[in-house]
Order: structure tokens, then C-alpha cells, then sequence
């Protein structure tokens, strides 16, 4: 029976390599991990202490229906024990990297809709690459060497300015940053509506 995808495939899901085998630890958002029987694409990764110890947290998403139905219909968090986490394997697609990928923080509202996103693509300008200035009013650009990490850390920023709201990383590919932003938008209306992407 031939495989006809009952969903467009996402823009978040061009490019990525085979699926690997890596260290649990190092699944980082973007990622497309295998587990439970399914495809889900990891949309943030933290770590913190609580009441269980220090955990690793991982905020998923269903790819597919067929994914969702072998799960949930909704984003959900996966959290494994550090110390149990760090003997583990897991098996993940990464996004390979290229510079029509874009990654965004992308802030949800209290509703879990999309309410803004900051962008990052590598090679494009960036301040954060180039050295500090002396002067702050003398701002220097180089292009981006880590568009990834750059959208990661900001949502740690964001997870810690407020931690009740939901953060995403997102990694569409895309030729402008308007259309980057509009399918980080429509990814989030989905995941809201439909559960999955
Ligand atoms: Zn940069």
C-alpha cells in the first residue's frame, strides 16, 4: 500500500537527517524523536529540580493524526529522571542545518495561542556572533554561526521571566522571516486545534 500522508507535510519537518541513535540528554528542540510507537517533534527542552529530583523535560508534539492517535491529541511533556536520563539512548531526526532555516522563540498566551516569536537564522546578521562593543551605542554584526542555540537560550529566558507560559523552539524552513513567522503561527493554531502539526 503506498504511504499517502493524510496532512501536508510541515515546513518544521524539511530536511532532517535519518534516525539516530543519541544520548537522551542531548535531544534538544527541532529534534523528531521515536517513542511510544510514534513520530514527535520536540518544541522545548528544560532542565529543573522538583519535589522528584532533577529533571529533564521534554515538551512534544504529535507529527501526524496516526502519531497523535498512538499517543495524544494535544502538546504534552515527557520527564525523565536526570541520573536515569544520562544512561539512556534515544533515537531522533535532526533538522540538518542550512541557511533557510529559521529558528524562533516563540511565546504562547494563556490561551495557547500564538502571540509572538523572535527569529534566528544563521549566516543572517547578527549581534549576538559579533564582539561586544565597548561603546553599547556602537553596534557591531557578524553573521550567525549558532541560530539555534541563540532561540534556545532565549526561550530559557523567557521559562524563567514566566514560567507559567508556554515557549516554543521552532525550526521552519523558509525564504523570509514574514513567511517563517506565519507558519510558526499556523503550527501553534494547530497544535491548539487539531493536537498535532
Ligand atoms: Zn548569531
Amino acid at each position: 500500500m503506498p504511504a499517502t500522508p493524510t496532512t501536508p507535510v510541515s515546513p518544521l519537518l524539511t530536511d532532517m537527517s535519518g534516525a539516530l541513535t543519541q544520548m537522551r540528554l542531548a535531544v534538544r528542540p527541532g529534534d523528531v524523536l521515536h517513542a511510544y510507537g510514534a513520530r514527535l517533534l520536540v518544541l522545548n527542552t528544560r532542565f529543573g529540580t522538583t519535589e522528584y529530583g532533577e529533571r529533564q523535560e521534554l515538551s512534544v508534539v504529535a507529527v501526524s493524526h496516526e502519531d497523535a492517535r498512538a499517543t495524544w491529541f494535544h502538546a504534552w511533556s515527557m520527564g525523565l529522571d536526570v541520573e536515569y536520563a544520562r544512561r539512556e539512548s534515544a533515537t531522533a531526526e535532526s533538522p540538518q542545518p542550512s541557511t533557510r532555516r529559521w529558528w524562533l522563540a516563540v511565546s504562547l498566551d494563556d490561551k495557547r495561542r500564538f502571540s509572538g516569536a523572535n527569529g534566528f537564522r544563521d549566516g543572517s546578521d547578527c549581534t549576538i556572533c559579533a564582539p561586544r562593543p565597548l561603546d553599547p551605542a556602537r553596534r557591531e554584526y557578524e553573521p550567525c554561526r549558532n541560530a539555534h542555540a541563540h532561540a534556545w537560550n532565549q526561550i530559557g529566558d523567557l521559562d524563567r521571566i514566566a514560567p507559567g507560559r508556554r515557549h516554543y523552539v521552532l525550526g521552519p524552513i523558509a525564504e523570509t522571516w514574514e513567511q517563517a513567522r506565519e507558519i510558526a503561527a499556523e503550527t501553534c493554531e494547530r497544535i491548539r486545534t487539531v493536537g498535532h502539526l
